[in-house]
């Protein structure tokens, strides 16, 4: 995931390529210098934390994001699976484990059961702050109870999760939203930008207005929530476990495709319903978490 830490300014983060979390073929490369481990259990699960000697000192520091993941990620379920987090102690080596190379702004990368961060001793010479932290775990860590909650170790690949609903359930969850353009800076940019296509075709923006990706995804998962609740959710990943891909969950939960669902979306936001006096409480309480079973006063979904 990107750097959140490299601008504290909302909203002002740098350009950069998005990578997609998890959809990173093979296997990482083998790390001998992570030769301690630590192991925590929290409400949600545990986690083996793997270091090497220098990063002995900012153990306790990843081991209290950890914790503080839990309530957040909490709410989609508990983690069936040990997380191993491999705590990297330069950048060079997380682009090694991860087999990316050139993405100087990456500082984390989460698959099924494992994540890798880049020890927040190497982020600079202003590192990050431990609430910066403690979302850059919340986020990576929805991603491994997302693929945990719907598939097993050898499926979670081949689900067909759309990064839409990948990354905006990870910054739902770790309440960033505060960090991407506005509803009514999307529908500005959907004006301006005709052809493009932030949530369905989002490669092509990500080198440049990766913002708009994130919040396209935000703001659409919120807007999944807003009709569905967090039930609504967790019933699309439970509805894979059996084997359906995320396509085929998401229209036997909702009623609908999901590329009938981001139309939806995409005329919600085109035509700033959000800004009607409904919307508007029911976007709030979503903000609010308070949405676990969905906008029963919206129309359905579903039409
Ligand atoms: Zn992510």
């Amino acid at each position: 995931m990107k750097d959140f830490a490299a601008t504290r300014r909302p909203r002002a983060l740098r350009p950069a390529m998005a990578v997609i979390a998890g959809l990173l073929a093979g296997c990482a490369a083998h790390l001998p210098q992570l030769q301690r481990r630590e192991l925590l259990t929290t409400q949600v699960g545990s986690f083996a934390v793997e270091y090497s000697d220098p990063d002995e000192g900012v153990i306790p520091r990843i081991a209290q994001a950890v914790e503080s993941a839990g309530p957040a990620i909490g709410r989609w379920g508990q983690l069936s699976s040990p997380v191993r987090i491999e705590v990297l102690p330069s950048h060079e080596s997380l682009e090694k484990a991860v087999d990316r190379q050139g993405y100087d702004w990456l500082r984390a990368w989460a698959r099924y059961d494992e994540m890798f961060v880049q020890s927040p001793r190497a982020w600079g010479f202003i590192g990050p702050t431990q609430a910066e932290l403690n979302e850059l775990l919340t986020h990576e860590l929805t991603h491994c109870m997302m693929y945990q909650q719907s598939s097993d170790r050898h499926s979670w690949l081949a689900k067909g999760f759309p990064l839409w609903f990948r990354e905006g359930m990870a910054s739902y969850t770790s309440g960033q939203g505060y960090r991407w353009p506005t509803l009514e800076e999307l529908a500005r940019f959907l004006e301006t930008h005709p052809k493009e296509d932030p949530i369905r075709d989002p490669e092509p923006l990500y080198q440049g207005e990766s913002d708009i990706v994130y919040s396209a995804a935000h703001h659409a998962f919120s807007y999944l929530v807003l009709r569905q609740g967090e039930s609504g959710v967790i019933q699309i990943l439970h509805a894979m476990q059996p084997g359906p891909s995320f396509g085929e969950a998401f229209r036997q939960v909702t009623g609908i495709g999901p590329d009938d669902f981001t139309t939806q979306f995409k005329q919600y936001v085109e035509e700033r319903r959000f800004r009607s006096a409904g919307y508007r409480s029911a976007l709030r309480m979503v903000a609010a978490g308070l949405s676990r079973s969905g906008g029963r006063s919206l129309p359905s979904i579903a039409r």
